[in-house]
């Protein structure tokens, strides 16, 4: 279902009324990685959005590597997220990590994310599959290309043809970024699927410093849109903070993507 071969044209994935994933524009979610209190999620939500960006990300429900870090605020967090969006008018992305909960978190979010940790957890691709919203979906750290859109099927097969793809980094055994963000998979994708892709250059790398020089390459091959971490004080954030921007950065690099669309 997600192939070119059954079907050639682009696909465009209606989010709300008045935005879409895969058409012409450049879609940019931007957010904290995690909802922590509502003051910090409703800052960083006026500030992406005063700097352009189209929807709001934060996590919720977090799944972290380790037991013992920052889970997220759950249904909380999720109230909060929807505060935000009726404050700002943007729309929420945020991720759903267990069959359980998916409709709970669907309740509140205009898009589904479904993690890297869980980008073969067969029994929640198929729940996201069930439910009539779009779905992020992230590719998992050591998946190949092929195994990637076999993930997709299974959200597809079972009705849902509302599927945005996003890079987010592999596994390789480089040690200064945090994952490779294979930009090589933007083009692979394109050319075996007419879902749109998404590049995550905050998980692709680690490191702020290298956030937006990655997004302007993922744009540059061919990317949809993309998913950037910002955070108003990211030294005391409860996760990934060192590869969250400050405002003021991503309202740079926000004005350096108009600057690349208006000469494309
Ligand atoms: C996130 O978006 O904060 C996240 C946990 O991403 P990933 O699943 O790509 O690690
Ligand atoms: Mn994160």
């Amino acid at each position: 279902l997600a192939s070119k071969e059954v079907k050639k044209e682009s696909s465009i994935i209606p989010i709300t009324d008045t935005l879409s994933i895969g058409g012409k524009q450049l879609i940019v979610m931007a957010g904290p990685c995690s909802v922590e209190s509502e003051e910090q999620i409703i800052a960083s939500a006026m500030a992406v959005k005063e700097a352009g960006a189209h929807v709001l990300r934060g996590g919720a429900f977090k799944p972290r590597t380790s037991p013992y870090s920052f889970q997220g605020l759950e249904e909380e967090g999720l109230k909060l997220l929807a505060k935000a969006r009726d404050l700002t008018g943007l729309p929420i992305v945020t991720e759903v990590v267990n069959p359980e909960t998916a409709e709970l978190v669907a309740e509140y979010a205009d898009i589904l994310q479904i993690g890297a940790r869980n980008a073969q957890n067969f029994a929640l691709l198929k729940k996201v599959g069930q439910l009539k919203k779009a779905v992020l979906l992230k590719r998992g750290m050591s998946m190949t290309i092929q195994e990637f859109l076999m993930s997709a099927e299974y959200i597809m097969s079972e009705g849902n043809q509302s599927v945005i793809l996003c890079e987010r980094g592999i596994r390789t055994f480089e040690t200064a970024t945090r994952n490779t963000l294979d930009l090589s998979a933007i083009p692979v994708l394109k050319e075996k699927t007419h879902l749109p892709i998404i590049a995550d250059p905050s998980h692709g790398t680690g490191n702020y410093h290298y956030v937006a020089p990655m997004a302007y390459a993922a744009v540059a091959a061919g990317a949809d849109g993309l998913i950037i971490e910002v955070h108003p004080d990211p030294e005391h954030a409860s996760s990934d903070g060192p590869q969250s921007l400050k405002p003021a950065k991503f309202a740079r690099m926000m004005a350096q993507l108009r600057l690349f669309a208006e000469a494309a």
